[in-house]
């Protein structure tokens, strides 16, 4: 039995939308961190600015003089800007949403136990992505306040964490695995306990370079939907790192759709690693096989020699402006490198451009 939605009417409102146009996801939220040059002060706000936080420890002591707790630097640690520098975050998301965006995705992209272990905040789980969701939330409700006549869809995100669960990061060790399937399951359930709680309309499980990665998140979200006894609508990016046109873990656009097509997600994409031009094959491939929504947020094309992202506005929508002419969009929208500029020119150029429609694919029995 299909469990029913937690947001029937935000489910509805997705569906009609989807249905009438082609969709715009904001764009990348590292590249506007990146323009406030923030300090490790800036990361650490009061609560970490010891190094730790002020409001737990593990074994319930009290923090004081000598302690023993470890200093850990946080700069970098961009989710955690959710609770130190919320008005950043929240600016950000307001910039997108004023640039068109109909999606925002919640500052949350390592909020799982195991990315959060690097800096020693692996409490933080279910706060952060509550947290990150409602901060999306409440900017979604203030545009959609500003002007009825476009909702505005929190988009709840799970990154693809930085292990593998199929694949050895020792070459001398190819049994091993830096992660287990449970591990990552139970990091899930809990950072999806968490975007639910703060608002999310829809999750996504993003890009993933590894589909056992992607099953253990799909699985955890199950999980959790079953013990609510409601779900969101999910959806899938996936990213091709691989000069042959394959993810991380092996595979062609098309044999990640079959991997993952029983769990019957609103949408499957690819993002990230690639610009439009190089992800173009790839999303067309998965157009043709894929009877759901297709979603495609590409990076501002490949990294320069300085790590950082070329291809200007313009220059993306217009590539973009060929991939919904061609049909093969339901979502768009930008990842590493994209700014508010990106998304503004995107939604201008998709304005108007029937969306793709979703064959009815022939199963054979
Ligand atoms: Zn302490
Ligand atoms: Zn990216």
């Amino acid at each position: 039995m299909t469990l029913p939605w937690r947001h029937p009417h935000r489910a509805a409102l997705l569906d009609a939308a989807l249905a009438q146009r082609i969709l715009v996801i904001d764009g990348a939220m590292g590249t506007m961190i990146q323009r406030h040059e923030l300090q490790e002060s800036d990361y650490r706000g009061e609560r970490f600015a010891q190094g730790f936080d002020v409001l737990f420890s593990a074994d319930g002591h009290a923090h004081g003089e000598g302690c023993g707790c470890p200093v850990q630097d946080q700069r970098g640690n961009n989710d955690l800007l959710t609770l130190t520098r919320p008005d950043i975050i929240r600016d950000i998301h307001d910039a997108y949403l004023d640039a068109g965006a109909d999606l925002v995705e919640t500052n949350t992209f390592n909020s799982t136990s195991i990315s959060l272990a690097d800096y020693h905040l692996q409490h933080l789980v279910r706060e952060l992505n509550r947290e990150g969701a409602a901060l999306a939330r409440a900017a979604c409700d203030a545009a959609e306040a500003r002007d009825h006549t476009q909702p505005r869809f929190v988009i709840g995100v799970l990154g693809p964490t930085s292990r593998t669960a199929s694949l050895s990061p020792d070459v001398n060790r190819p049994g091993f695995r830096a992660v287990s399937f449970d591990e990552l399951a139970e990091a899930y359930r809990e950072a999806t306990h968490g975007l639910i709680e703060g608002g999310a309309d829809l999750l996504m499980v993003e890009t993933v370079f590894d589909t056992l990665n992607a099953k253990a998140a799909l699985f955890a979200i199950d999980d959790v939907f079953e013990e609510l006894g409601h779900r969101l609508p999910v959806t899938i990016s996936g990213t091709i790192t691989d000069a042959s046109g394959r993810t991380l873990s092996g595979q062609t656009a098309e044999a990640f759709w079959y991997s993952l097509r029983h769990a019957r997600p609103l949408a499957i994409g690819l993002n990230c690693a690639l610009g439009a031009k190089d992800l173009r094959p790839h999303v067309d491939v998965l157009g043709q096989v894929a009877d759901t929504h297709i979603s495609c947020h590409p990076n501002a094309g490949l990294p320069n020699a300085f790590g950082g992202y070329d291809e200007t506005p313009e220059d993306m929508a217009t590539m973009l402006r060929e991939f919904a002419e061609a049909g093969l969009l339901n979502l768009v929208g930008g990842c590493c490198g994209t700014t508010p500029e990106h998304i503004a020119a995107i939604v201008e150029t998709v304005r108007g451009v029937a969306p793709r429609v979703i064959p009815s694919l022939e199963v054979a029995a």
